[in-house]
């Protein structure tokens, strides 16, 4: 299936999509090498990750557009919380450091968050 078509049967699936549903794991074992959403579990080849640029040249993103959208910001600070510890354990005994902190990171999820829900 095109990338395009792929996008549009998960919008149409979106609203049986619970939080980290059954649907989603199902879509996860279709697409082992992609990474997920935090909240609803759906993998990136079905839907748009939300980044949050934490410098000029850098972003990270926790989840998909949607989720970033219906979450309250404590639950997103919950999700960028995870996946920034995901990304230090996977580099704890490389001789790469993590290029920010997460109270940074935090802050800037904060930025995102206020300026598209227009607080
Ligand atoms: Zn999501």
């Amino acid at each position: 299936m095109k990338t395009k078509n792929r996008k549009k049967l998960a919008s149409l699936l979106r609203p049986y999509i619970k939080v980290n549903s059954l649907v989603s794991k199902m879509f996860r074992n279709l697409y082992p090498n992609f990474s997920y959403c935090e909240r609803c579990g759906l993998p990136w080849s079905l839907c748009n990750s939300k980044a949050v640029d934490y410098s000029e040249n850098s972003g990270t993103f926790a989840t998909c557009d949607y989720c970033f959208e219906k979450s309250t910001l404590e639950e997103i600070k919950i999700y960028y919380t995870t996946v920034y510890k995901k990304q230090e354990s996977c580099l704890r005994g490389t001789s790469y450091k993590m290029d920010h902190t997460l109270e940074h990171l935090l802050k800037c999820v904060e930025r995102d968050y206020l300026s598209l829900h227009g607080a």
